[in-house]
């Protein structure tokens, strides 16, 4: 039906301060152990760390390596889902659930700033998940 939503600027003026706090956030742990993408937006490259020569040293870099990969994707989707909820809420479409077009609580977004879908419809996939 594609219903616009009706929040408040002040209450989206708070969600965006989240969000956007969120992504530093989410920016600043990424740069910790890896390189932003030149060519993908939101997108980062894990670095190989350098401890030393050794065989012990090498080991400990492919660990810690295979670790931060892990850490990357896990931080990369969630950054992925803050600008994508940066984007809807430049759209005008903040807040309403993608499955059944009703705006989602203000507490549950206050809670979640990047739900996409309101409490009854996440229910109704969890108990057929
Ligand atoms: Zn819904």
């Amino acid at each position: 039906m594609g219903k616009k939503s009706s929040f408040s600027k002040e209450f989206l003026a708070k969600i965006r301060e989240q969000l956007l706090a969120k992504k530093e956030d989410l920016e600043n742990e990424l740069s910790a152990f890896a390189d932003k993408s030149t060519v993908d937006e939101g997108d980062y490259n894990t670095r190989f760390p350098e401890m030393g020569d050794k065989p012990d040293e090498n080991a400990a870099e492919v660990a810690e390596y295979t670790k931060n990969l892990t850490l990357e994707d896990t931080l990369e989707r969630a950054l992925k889902d803050v600008n994508e909820t940066l984007g809807r809420m430049e759209n005008g479409e903040y807040g309403v659930c993608k499955y059944c077009k009703e705006p989602i609580a203000e507490r549950r977004l206050l809670a979640r700033p990047v739900s996409s879908s309101c409490i009854e419809c996440k229910k109704k996939l969890t108990l057929e998940a």
